[in-house]
């Protein structure tokens, strides 16, 4: 088979396509959220297309959610704007047409495969990409570049959850379905600040129990989360120390006679082997106390509970996934759910729940660098052949490709000398992320496309070609539940943005794969991709579970048309399926289940005297991966404005940390700056930092440099959660922040953080050197035009400047020796853009208003954006007593609810019940 093909076709102007519906002012739209993977529902109804106004609302027709959002997806309409757009295609930085740009592309494939061979080529793909866009890529790669180098971002967050289930079930399936928490009798949440990162479904979790007290639930996670608020039963295990506890409980159920034997005869091998490695480590209630730290009565509690509730969800999230030992976790409580025969039935079953709103869409059409397309392996001849047959492939991949983290360091070595990356940013996300950069920064070719212009990884990128954004495309997603919905366009394109697919099958063409490649709409991508689902899928010895061929044969109208349903949608069963297992029916080759022996084993690079605590990454409640889009919207900035490092506070006393200080923060490979704050929930020798500071937005706040790149061996999911870190006290000579009333380059400082606000943007500030504050401020904010205030105390090391134009202020400056020194910035920055009055002139430099009930402190509720002062403040004089009655007075906690478990805090230490 050539390389290449023997023609090579032109580049292609851009096709006449089927444009999607646009909505007039006035039209309602439903559509799906852009973040998380419960792909909730959402009404976008356009208020001025031509100013791209949206309201957002919940879809109460949705089964995913019914009609709720979380802060995050109740802020969407906030994100449509185009500022920071990537808006026309660029080649070495000069901006060209679609033409040039995608025969420049087309070139440099054909160039290095020419040179290098297949395999020098890669593309990097998202979870933020829709079904449609995922396909298109997967067929180019696999099927007519002839290589399998292309990963996922979703291999860093359910790559582990993917091999667990191919291990387990010979497939990749989730059996159950959202209903099923509402169920549910037990719930064990493991590895998921669910009220955090998948907020709909622990609202979900929330008002069943409200309704059922009786249900039980259990968070196994060693963070006391705000997730605990749902909690029956807390288990702050060791880190890493999940598979001890799930071994220890099959040998209890086992015990105790709770095995479904039955089950297990007619649908199930491997229990003996699996319950003897079990035994070996984890065979008594002591051994999995002492090899977790819980207390046996703890271990013995959930174990009871388990076993005397037939009716139990475990839901799993990236506290298991991401880890060397990732795959081994998930197996070791899916042999759980076996050996009962609890899955896929109503209210029982394990549910994996995934992080991003189409990791399952790019799972199906093969996204990850070992599996095909439509949950076909490419290690497996009768799937090769009969992929290449239905693409008519001119040169399959023959092998797996690498997966992300070998991925990048390929690019590195420069084995990979062209890397294409769609809409993620991995100079941020992965492991070991100045690796990354260096990778990039020397490859010979490095292509992206993003809706985005400036992000970290964009910075490094020699050809730049603009994508269509959310609210732009028209296709398809599928959420946790197997659900596929339409994500549906309701704003014009702006610019000469695209959509992916277009994109890529245009360069497809010009590659000279004319006919592969002429899609026209995402329809016909729909149909293809739900085709070959169903291409000879009847034969026992290839069948699938993927299988939506009763949508194949949709048109467009009906396609536009189509609602939510989960897969499998077979042909003569049309209306999906929500439960799969229950009798059966496996993808292996004999249709049994295999329970696995797993071996507990500990995170790689454990800690030690140099680096002695674990660092641990993850979500924050209101910010979605690198902050590209929740960083646009300032609610969702006011309630955690800055990269922190969450720590015990016996840890912060006996490091010297101090809470609101900064913290260095140093691994083996690389380090970073954060903001110090108390964790009571945090274990000693643990550390949480979140994951979603780029370098766009701060100088030291990226995590990723830091972050341990070991994988797992099956899933090559990276160690996210388990770093070793040193921790110091950084000191800084000098510190402060910046109000100003435009967005500037982030200001050159040894610690600076841009934080985008309603009415102006703030820069916090320090340094390591002693400087003249002066100097400073003439440095951010010179004395020019306008009114100027000022106020200086050099000895104490205190300088404070403000500037007003037309009697409205538009920028201020506060320096300072020690942080303490330095007032709140909440009621500054809202007098930003105001005309004031003398008074408020007398007092600004103070900081403070005459009024203290005009200062609202920092944020609490991002919906309402109702802050920690004016709560307490009602607290106090309206003597509320609960979460419902802070609703009522100040509507906080009534919309999308994930502030209620800090609400409750605030009672609580406002010395009342909630
Ligand atoms: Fe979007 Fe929130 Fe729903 Fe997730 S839970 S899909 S972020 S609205």
């Amino acid at each position: 088979m050539p390389l290449q093909p023997e023609t090579h076709g032109t580049p292609v102007a851009p096709a006449v396509e089927r444009i999607p519906l646009v909505a007039a002012a006035g039209d309602t739209v439903h559509t799906t959220c852009a973040y998380c993977g419960v792909g909730c529902g959402v009404l976008a109804t356009v208020e001025d297309v031509d100013a791209r106004q949206v309201r957002i609302a919940g879809d109460v027709e949705h089964p995913a959610n019914l009609g709720r959002l979380c802060s995050k997806g109740s802020s969407l309409g906030e994100t449509v704007h185009l500022e920071g757009r990537l808006l026309h295609p660029e080649v070495h930085g000069q901006r060209t047409s679609w033409d040039d740009a995608l025969a420049a592309v087309a070139a440099e494939i054909r160039r290095v495969q020419a040179e290098h061979g297949r395999d020098a080529v890669a593309f990097y793909v998202s979870g933020q990409l829709l079904t449609e866009d995922y396909y298109v890529a997967n067929k180019l790669m696999k099927g007519f570049l002839g290589s399998a180098n292309i990963d996922t971002n979703s291999r860093l967050c359910m790559s582990s959850s993917v091999a667990g289930h191919k291990r387990a079930f010979g497939s990749d399936t989730v059996p159950n379905c959202y209903e099923d928490l509402e169920l549910a009798d037990l719930i064990v949440l493991t590895g998921s600040n669910t009220a955090w990162c998948h907020p709909i479904l622990f609202q979900r979790i929330k008002a069943e129990k409200q309704r059922r007290p009786e249900l039980r639930v259990v968070n196994i996670d060693p963070r006391a989360t705000a997730t605990n608020e749902i909690a029956d039963l807390h288990l702050a295990l060791k880190p890493g120390s999940d598979v001890w506890l799930f071994n220890g409980l099959l040998v209890w159920l086992a015990a105790q006679g709770s095995i479904d034997h039955d089950y297990l005869s007619r649908h199930t091998s491997g229990f003996e082997a699996a319950l003897a490695e079990a035994a070996v480590t984890a065979g008594s209630v002591l051994q999995v106390a002492e090899a977790t730290g819980l207390s046996e009565a703890d271990v013995l509690t959930f174990y009871r509970w388990f076993a005397d509730t037939a009716r139990t969800m475990t839901l799993y999230s990236q506290g298991v996934n991401q880890s060397s030992a990732g795959t081994d976790k998930v197996n070791s409580l899916l042999n759980c759910h076996l050996a009962t025969g609890r899955i896929g039935k109503p209210g029982c079953g394990p549910f994996s729940l995934t992080g991003q709103p189409n990791a399952m869409g790019g799972r199906e059409v093969g996204g990850l660098a070992n599996q095909l397309a439509a949950h076909m392996e490419i290690t497996d001849p009768r799937h090769r052949d009969l992929v290449q047959r239905f693409w008519q492939a001119p040169a399959l991949a023959a092998d797996n490709g690498l997966k992300a983290v070998d991925l990048f360091e390929a690019v590195h070595s420069g084995r990979i000398k062209l890397v294409w990356i769609m809409g993620t940013n991995p100079v941020v996300s992965l492991p070991d992320a100045d690796r990354v950069k260096a990778a990039l920064a020397g490859a010979e070719c490095v292509i992206i496309s993003d809706c985005i212009a400036d992000t970290d990884t964009n910075r490094l990128a020699h050809i730049r070609l603009p994508a269509r954004g959310w609210g732009e495309k028209d296709g398809t997603v599928t959420n946790s539940e197997r659900r596929i919905s339409r994500q549906r366009a309701f704003l014009p394109a702006p610019g000469e943005a695209m959509p992916d697919w277009w994109i890529i099958a245009r360069v497809g063409q010009a590659l000279g794969f004319t006919d592969a490649f002429d899609f026209r709409s995402a329809a016909a991508i729909f149909a293809e991709h739900a085709a070959l689902s169903g291409f000879e899928n009847d034969a026992d010895s290839v069948r699938r579970d993927f299988d939506i061929s009763a949508l194949a044969t949709l048109d467009a109208e009906a396609y536009d048309q189509l609602a939510p349903v989960q897969w499998p949608v077979r042909r003569g069963r049309p209306d999906g399926q929500a439960r799969l297992f229950a009798d059966g029916g496996f993808f292996t080759a004999d249709r049994k289940a295999r329970l696995l022996p797993v071996t507990p084993r500990a995170p790689r690079n454990a800690t030690c005297a140099e680096y002695p605590f674990v660092l641990n990454t993850g979500r924050i409640r209101d910010q979605w991966h690198t902050m590209t889009r929740t960083g646009l919207t300032p609610r969702l900035l006011a309630h955690l404005s800055e990269p922190f490092a969450e720590l015990h506070p016996d840890d912060m006393a006996a490091q010297g940390l101090v809470d609101g200080g900064l913290v260095a923060l140093r691994s083996r490979w690389g380090q970073m700056l954060a903001r110090v704050q108390a964790g009571g929930g945090q274990q000693r020798g643990t550390v949480f930092v979140p994951m979603h500071w780029t370098g766009a937005l701060s100088s030291q706040g990226r995590v990723g440099p830091l972050v341990n790149p070991v994988t797992d061996p099956v899933s090559g999911q990276p160690e996210n959660k388990h770093t070793p870190v040193a921790l110091s006290p950084w000191q800084p000579a000098w510190q402060g922040f910046w109000l100003n009333a435009e967005a500037v380059e982030l200001p050159e400082a040894d610690y600076a953080v841009a934080v985008r606000g309603d009415t102006a943007w703030r820069y916090e500030l320090a340094g390591l050197e002693a400087a003249d504050p002066q100097v400073l401020a003439d440095r951010w904010l010179p004395v020019t035009d306008g009114e100027w205030l000022e106020y200086a105390d050099l000895a104490r090391g205190l300088y404070r400047r403000a500037c007003l134009r037309d009697g409205r202020l538009v920028g201020v400056l506060m320096l300072a020796r020690d942080a303490a020194a330095l007032p709140e910035r909440g009621w500054l920055a809202s007098q930003m853009g105001q005309v004031l009055d003398a008074e408020t002139r007398r007092g600004l430099l103070s900081g403070r208003p005459a009024d203290p009930a005009s200062d609202v402190g920092r944020t609490v509720c991002a919906c309402f954006g109702v802050g920690e002062k004016t709560i307490r403040r009602a607290i106090a004089a309206e003597g509320l007593d609960s979460v419902a009655a802070i609703g009522r007075c100040l509507k906080a906690g009534t919309n999308c609810g994930s502030c209620q478990p800090e609400l409750k805090q605030i009672l609580a230490t406002c010395g009342e019940s909630s």
